[in-house]
């Protein structure tokens, strides 16, 4: 007899947590369209436009910019290993585990690593950035995260881009929870190097990694001695196909550049701008209720993106983002790290960045913790506006 599959049918989720973010129907939709080859000339218009969209959404004129195969960390693993040569030194900051991974990867590509550690949950100083300098002139690259996903820091930029490329050094950024929700501008900021997910501030399914290379990035990838120790990941083949000579590297994630292309197309349609406040408002109103119900937040310098907070001495960490994800459907994050087990983290990303995921949760968290007066508090923030 013949093979009858089980029926599927993925539930519908409230996803608020630190990634996936919810998806709309047209980015969904747009993933059904036909599969083209990844050389016609319909899809290569579609890469072109894709390109175009992601400078827009980047803030950025580089010309090396693409979305790379793979989630977000391929886009990590990718702006490293092209960007390092063995015996380079750089330095990379580590104040969560995105940081973390950003060392490891770096140490992989054969980069002499000089870690600037920070306390999970702060940011990095620019004094200290200044001193790592210092301490290792010959530095090639500073490496950071923007939005800290694993503690809800939020980095800011400015002074260190300054300090770091005042020393000579190439600015390497981790975007993949900020890009396209909290201000970002690679040009202003002088970003030689930035990476980012799909699934995020995106809402999109994850699957790709947009990238950008700033012209001095390009110089010194192009002036290795070596050859980058990553065949799939070498910016200087993936430049063949995505530019004017169409060279066959691999073959395109086709439906997931549609998907990409139609979350891009939403983000300038709502205008970065109005994305971003967007995103902050909402924060803030999520901010003020769970304030009210007695939640501390972590980090000083919070995200929009991601709210990571202590869950209270005494409640059932995993009991309650059980109940919120069966009775609710809402799905929040864990803690990592040292914050295993001591922490929520709630994210309102992108699609999921609205006012209804903000009441839903504060409702279902004040029905769950027996509590009550969040939904309140949020609610005259909303009415300030
Ligand atoms: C999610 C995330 C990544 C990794 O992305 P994946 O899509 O899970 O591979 C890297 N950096 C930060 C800051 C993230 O939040």
């Amino acid at each position: 007899m013949s093979f009858i599959a089980p029926r599927f049918s993925p539930p519908e989720r409230i996803l608020m947590g630190p990634g996936p973010s919810d998806v709309p129907r047209r980015v969904l939709n747009a993933m059904a369209a036909p599969t083209l080859g990844h050389l016609d000339p319909d899809y290569l218009a579609i890469m072109d436009e894709v390109r175009d969209f992601l400078r827009k959404v980047f803030r950025t004129s580089n010309e090396m910019t693409m979305a790379i195969p793979g989630t977000g960390s391929a886009g990590m693993e990718a702006t490293v290993v092209n960007l390092v040569e063995p015996g380079d030194e750089v330095i990379v900051c580590v104040n969560g585990v995105f940081g973390g991974r950003l060392k490891d990867v770096a140490e992989r590509a054969g980069a002499k690593v000089l870690a600037l550690e920070a306390p999970w949950g702060e940011t990095i100083e620019p004094a200290a950035i200044a001193s790592a300098l210092e301490q290792q002139p010959g530095t090639k690259a500073v490496m950071i995260v923007h939005a800290e996903t694993s503690t809800g820091a939020h980095q800011s930029l400015e002074e260190i881009s300054k300090l770091v490329h005042d020393a000579g050094a190439l600015l390497l950024v981790d975007a993949v929870t900020s890009l396209a929700g909290v201000p970002l501008d690679l040009d202003a900021l002088k970003i030689d190097a930035c990476y980012s997910g799909t699934q995020k501030c995106l809402s999109c399914p994850p699957g790709l990694a947009p990238v950008s290379f700033s012209a001095a990035a390009v110089d010194k990838i192009m002036s290795r001695k070596t050859k980058v120790q990553s065949w799939y990941l070498d910016v200087s083949m993936l430049k063949s196909y995505w530019g004017q000579e169409r060279v066959y590297h691999h073959t395109a994630p086709i439906n997931m550049t549609y998907a990409l292309r139609e979350a891009l197309a939403i983000v300038l349609e709502e205008g970065l701008e109005s994305r971003w406040a967007r995103h902050q408002l909402n924060h803030e109103a999520l901010r003020a209720g769970l304030e009210a119900i007695g939640l501390k937040y972590i980090p000083k310098h919070s995200l929009a993106s991601l709210n990571a907070i202590h869950v209270p001495d005494g409640v059932d960490e995993a009991g309650v983002r059980k109940r919120l994800l069966t009775d609710y459907g809402i799905e929040i994050g864990a803690g990592l790290g040292p914050f295993k087990g001591k922490a929520w983290r709630i994210g309102l990303m992108g699609a999921s960045s609205t006012r209804r995921h903000v009441m839903t949760v504060l409702a279902a968290l004040e029905d769950l913790l027996k509590v009550s007066g969040g939904s309140a508090a949020a609610s005259d923030v909303y009415a300030k506006q």
